[in-house]
């Protein structure tokens, strides 16, 4: 991940990048990014492939030109742009859970206060228990540039219902089927995490009974899982 290029310009998987890179105006619209942190990749089906936001691009300039085709390896294959700061951790992930689609990592205010504090948000609320089934878990400090990222974000969405973490002292790592639903992942992390840090300010939530939880989790996923 040290080139500044790939290797070759095809400009292949247009119509994927370009999807891609439309997607992450709802990253802006939701109030998720600033600058040019934040990224959505998506695998491409059927290839070991997966394309990601190139690194440091604005959002305003992001065109089809600017989502990079990497090698589940994480080595660029296709595009003009050095691909993302994350993404040998979003190709990590790539490897280790085939049923991932896509992943959206973004710094967004709110939920990155409960990572800066390292504290899980408690499932509080119907929509949470619908959307993640359960807390949104915190996983332990890791670094970026190699795998730590994408270790960590395996060992705590293995097997959880939710499908974002917050990686602590950093911010929000989503997955999805596909990256449309690791954006909606997103958004959902920030809201919650945003409606329980105001519920905070007026005292201590209610905590809703794990039967509850389960009860609005099943419910929801049979009518609006995939
Ligand atoms: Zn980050």
């Amino acid at each position: 991940m040290t080139s500044t290029r790939p290797r070759t310009e095809r400009g292949t998987h247009r119509e994927q990048r370009e999807r891609v890179a439309a997607l992450h105006a709802e990253l802006v619209r939701s109030e998720l990014v600033t600058w040019t942190s934040g990224n959505v990749s998506e695998r491409v089906p059927g290839e070991d492939l997966f394309v990601i936001k190139g690194s440091g691009v604005s959002y305003d300039d992001l065109t089809w030109e600017c989502i990079t085709v990497c090698g589940l390896d994480g080595t660029p294959v296709d595009g003009v742009m050095k691909p993302s700061s994350d993404t040998g951790a979003h190709a990590y992930v790539y490897r280790h859970l085939p049923h991932v689609g896509g992943q959206v990592h973004t710094h967004s205010p709110y939920a990155t206060a409960w990572a800066a504090r390292g504290e899980e948000i408690p499932c509080v609320l119907t929509a949470m228990a619908d959307e993640f089934g359960g807390p949104v878990p915190v996983g332990t400090f890791a670094l970026i540039g190699d795998d730590s990222i994408g270790r960590a974000v395996v060992e705590m969405l293995s097997g959880s219902r939710s499908p974002a973490v917050l990686m602590q002292n950093h911010g929000v790592f989503t997955i999805g089927p596909s990256a449309r639903a690791a954006v909606k992942a997103a958004v959902m992390t920030e809201d919650v995490a945003r409606t329980v840090h105001l519920a905070r300010q007026l005292g201590e939530p209610v905590p809703m009974r794990p039967q509850d939880v389960d009860a609005c989790w099943t419910r929801y996923q049979n009518v609006y899982g995939q």
